[in-house]
């Protein structure tokens, strides 16, 4: 009797999300819950932070519950990224685990609903051991590029072979075996503490435990980053499903900050591809001097551009009170300075021929799937890899390769918006934009679409 009532209303699925509270990293997995939503099926619940929490009104089908943090809105604008990151999976293990059980125990009254699993950020690695004890399968997210992944996997056996702490003098070399990347491209900086890093890495990638995750979804290309993925699929114990850019396979209103709409009626009035956005990225911190270079080298180039400043981006200031005398009136119309833009919007905007970005990944597949090329100013992490793949492999960027330099910027910002070097750019990024979309709709083996109805099916299998 009981199996015959299973078999006319087999129970409804529900998928437990943890993203790491960043945006670079909220944005992937909501937009991977919304395709799992609507086109999986299943019932989403998000175990979030209350640092950076979302408003769930823009997301009336899915369950929030909360996690205890313990981080201050202070300490989470990270001057050590890798201790608030490393806390965060300490600190929220018990509300995480509760929250858990109480789903377990709803499902367990008959509610016609079953956990199916629980899919983290690589970053929230704490879920794993909980969700194996609980009985629950894991299912890990990437949120960087494959080659940003294995760059850092490699750092262990460069600490190994001598090379960490990295050294001023060798930062230009080429490192043996990661071709294209030099030592500078690397996701660690000169000051960072490897043990600390160390620790995270091998948490992020550890896929050998019992407890450790039964499949990698990975928000990348197959094509655009094929031989990387092979290796890392050659070394894997579990599947890869490569099933980006994911915001071409869903669209979700994903933004913390209230993203600011009129800068796309400023961008109505612009001619075609002339105007630069500049946006370098959630997390960032810059000095009074670094915006006065930023502000100097877009005044000079001549160039319209489209400016996001996050308010507390700029050390000691609120919002924008530190930029130069004389900008204002030296810029007039040309400029539009924004707290957040609507990215993929700004980006698909015909006005805008150019993107200067800290290159995170989100930024760099947005730009990419739109054609736009793009000024590159790497800032920290794997931010670095993107910006040598972007200028040195695909190139369809212009790398900034000093920090933020007025007359080097002034000089970036010309190779990319005129002449026939810019032409030729543009020509290729248009290339992307056109085999990402066909990467994304087609459906043999190895595309978007069929990674995702795979990963799909292996959901539905347990
Ligand atoms: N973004 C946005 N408005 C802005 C600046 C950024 O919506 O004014 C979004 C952008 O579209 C991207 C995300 O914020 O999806 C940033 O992610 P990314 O991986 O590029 O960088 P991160 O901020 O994580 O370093």
């Amino acid at each position: 009797m009981e199996k015959e009532k299973q078999t006319q209303s087999p129970k409804r699925r529900r998928l437990v999300l943890v993203p790491c509270p960043y945006q670079g990293h909220i944005t992937p997995m909501l937009q991977l819950g919304s395709f799992l939503h609507t086109v999986g099926g299943f019932s989403i619940t998000v175990a979030h932070t209350r640092f950076n929490s979302l408003d769930p009104s823009n997301f009336p089908h899915f369950q929030f519950v909360y996690l205890d943090d313990r981080i201050s809105e202070h300490e989470a604008i990270p001057a050590d990224l890798i201790a608030v990151l490393l806390d965060l999976n300490v600190n929220c293990r018990a509300s995480f685990e509760d929250e858990m059980r109480k789903l377990i125990a709803a499902e367990s009254e008959d509610s016609g609903e079953v956990v199916a699993g629980v899919i983290h950020d690589e970053l929230m690695f704490f879920c794993e051991e909980i969700a194996s004890d609980l009985k629950l399968r894991s299912f890990v997210l990437r949120t960087t590029s494959a080659a940003a992944s294995f760059a850092r996997m490699t750092l262990v056996r460069l600490n190994d072979e001598g090379f960490l702490p990295l050294k001023e003098s060798i930062l230009q070399d080429p490192i043996p075996k990661l071709h294209p990347l030099r030592f500078k491209d690397l996701p660690i900086s000169l000051t960072t503490n490897f043990t600390k890093y160390s620790t995270l890495i091998k948490k992020m990638y550890n896929m050998k435990t019992p407890t450790a995750a039964k499949a990698i979804i990975w928000n990348t290309m197959e094509w655009l980053e094929d031989s990387t993925i092979a290796e890392i699929k050659n070394k894997s114990i579990v599947p890869i499903f490569p099933i980006g850019p994911l915001h071409r396979m869903v669209s979700a209103r994903t933004s913390v900050l209230k993203e600011d709409f009129n800068c796309l009626s400023w961008l109505d009035k612009q001619a075609h591809d002339v105007v630069i956005y500049v946006a370098i990225g959630s997390i960032v911190s810059l000095s009074e001097k670094e915006f006065g270079e930023m502000a100097w080298g877009l005044a000079n180039s001549q160039q319209p551009f489209l400016w996001v400043v996050q308010p507390g981006a700029i050390r000691g200031s609120e919002w924008i009170e530190a930029l130069p005398k004389g900008f204002r009136e030296s810029v007039g119309g040309r400029g539009c300075i924004v707290k957040w833009a609507p990215q993929k919007q700004v980006l698909a905007h015909k006005a805008v021929g150019g993107f200067w970005s800290h290159c995170g990944w989100n930024s760099t597949m947005e730009s990419l799937s739109e054609g736009v090329p793009m000024l590159c100013s790497p800032c920290f992490g794997d931010q670095k890899v993107n910006a040598r793949y972007l200028s040195y492999i695909w190139r369809v960027g212009i790398q900034l390769e000093n920090g933020l330099e007025k007359e080097a910027i002034e000089n970036g910002i010309r190779r990319l918006m005129v002449g026939e070097e810019s032409r030729e750019m543009r020509e290729r990024t248009k290339n992307f934009k056109e085999k990402i979309e066909a990467y994304v709709h087609k459906v043999d083996q190895c595309s978007s679409s069929t990674y995702l109805k795979e990963l799909v099916s292996l959901l539905y299998s347990f």
